[in-house]
């Protein structure tokens, strides 16, 4: 261990690793706040119930009034979003749905996460990454210091490709344009495209996801930056902690935005 720094980086990965699921992980029981990382958002995720907006997050009040009307106009034009969406039936993927699965979160959020489509939990409730995929990714946002409702979450395609299969590329020409809109309605300061569909789709490439990843995209003047996705996490836990180390920079990028 050269120095200080390291150690903190080593115990920023060995907590992030085993806040959203690796259980070999051995950490001090009763860590005390030296032994932690330095980001005590961590600390409060595995402490205290979650009430009231992240307290990294807490502004001052007339930030606060700016943003409670950012968040009023946004939410609008995500509104008008789904309503031009419609009962969509632009492609052949609306025979099969249950129901459009638009995406949801705040409408505000720093951070968007672009997955693919949904799956058969999400066509049934409606919501995007509800599965089990949804349960990994909701446990890589806590890792992160993030809650769920303080991000937004949202799909290439808003409806279920047959037996989960991959969207086809016009399939995703047809839905591409409300994604692209719904983007531009919350402009996060950060994107995080999982999986090899969203991060191609939004970057126009089609390498693949292990040369995306660890690069510093830009997708209309905000930073992407693509990652695995939940559900092939799900299928090679080795990849976790490459993932956690995309997600790491996901946080180093929000936080110069505060720096
Ligand atoms: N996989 C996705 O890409 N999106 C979802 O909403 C759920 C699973």
């Amino acid at each position: 261990m050269k120095n200080a720094q390291d150690l903190q980086s080593l115990q920023s990965t060995l907590y992030g690793l085993r806040l959203w699921g690796l259980r070999d992980v051995w950490l001090p029981g009763k860590a005390t706040a030296q032994t932690r990382p330095t980001d005590s958002r961590e600390t409060r995720e595995l402490q205290g119930p979650e009430t009231g907006p992240s307290p990294a997050r807490q502004e001052p009040a007339q930030n606060a009034a700016a943003r409670e009307a950012q968040r009023e106009a946004k939410t609008k034009l995500l509104k008008e979003i789904r309503e031009d969406l419609g009962d969509c039936r632009r492609c052949p993927l609306h025979r099969g749905r249950t129901q459009i699965v638009f995406g949801e979160g705040d409408a505000v959020a720093r951070l968007v996460f672009v997955g693919e489509g949904p799956g058969a939990d999400e066509d049934r409730l409606g919501r995007p990454f509800v599965g089990q995929a949804g349960q990994l990714l909701n446990k890589m946002i806590r890792a992160m210091g993030w809650r769920r409702e303080e991000v937004y979450i949202c799909n290439v395609v808003k409806c279920r490709p047959p037996g989960n299969r991959m969207p086809l590329p016009e399939e995703i020409e047809r839905c591409a344009p409300f994604l692209v809109r719904q983007l531009e309605a919350v402009r996060p300061l950060v994107i995080c495209s999982l999986g090899a569909c969203a991060s191609q789709t939004l970057l126009g490439a089609n390498r693949p996801i292990s040369e995306l990843r660890q690069k510093i995209h830009v997708w209309r003047g905000i930073p992407l930056i693509a990652t695995y996705h939940p559900a092939y996490l799900l299928r090679n836990g080795a990849k976790k902690a490459d993932t956690w180390k995309d997600l790491q920079s996901v946080m180093e990028l929000l936080a110069s935005f505060d720096a």
